[in-house]
């Protein structure tokens, strides 16, 4: 079974168009700077099969009068998961839908590659950032967190845009609140932003969690 710590049905910061977003749960690098550091933290999370998994992705698919166009994986580390349910789960959305797949992870993809179980996994992928974040080299471009990081265009699905995508500087989030004062923020937010946001909350006597 794999590990859910948060879905969203609908993002328009995390890749192109609107897409589903997965962040599963667990990363145990602790890469300082990193964003999902609650999440690689939190104890809560869905318990959930390839297939439950693939049903969510396809029902939100299908709903609205306008559908996403991919999905996108992150976390966490998504190959922190199984990696045969991961791959299962991937073809499983693959079979019944033309959704893209943009996956985020802290492993190089020559170490992907040279994994005889996590290498099962890499055809379902569209294109995959790479890389554990550094803080160092965080140069504010779109869609990934630090220069370091790479972007594999494993199909012909986004291939002839690599330029744009590693020319697109601008940083973008969207943020979300629940009724219990708890924060959800997607996308890949600039240096300093979610420091430079709660101490600005803080000065105006709001209190909220962070996910
Ligand atoms: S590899 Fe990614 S998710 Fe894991 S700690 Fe580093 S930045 Fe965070």
């Amino acid at each position: 079974m794999m590990q859910v710590a948060r879905k969203k049905a609908r993002c328009k910061v995390l890749g192109p168009g609107e897409r589903a977003v997965i962040w599963f749960h667990g990363c145990s690098r602790r890469c300082p700077g990193c964003i999902a550091e609650t999440m690689n933290a939190a104890a809560q999370y869905e318990t959930v099969s390839p297939e439950q998994l693939a049903d969510w992705v396809l029902t939100t698919a299908r709903r609205g009068s306008k559908g996403i166009g991919g999905i996108t994986l992150s976390g966490g580390d998504p190959f922190f998961q199984p990696a045969n349910e991961l791959a299962e789960f991937l073809n499983r959305v693959k079979e019944d839908s033309t959704l893209s797949v943009l996956c985020y992870t802290g492993y190089t993809l020559e170490e992907l590659q040279a994994d005889v179980e996590r290498s099962t996994v890499l055809p379902y992928i569209d294109v995959l950032v790479d890389g554990q974040y550094v803080q160092e080299l965080d140069d504010g471009q779109r869609w990934r967190g630090s220069g370091n990081q790479r972007f594999h265009f494993l199909t012909e699905r986004y291939r002839s845009e690599s330029d744009a995508w590693y020319a697109a500087k601008e940083r973008q989030v969207e943020i979300e609140l629940d009724l219990n004062g708890k924060l959800f923020l997607s996308g890949v937010p600039s240096k300093d932003f979610i420091a430079k946001l709660a101490a600005e909350l803080h000065r105006r006597d709001v209190d909220v969690d962070f996910s």
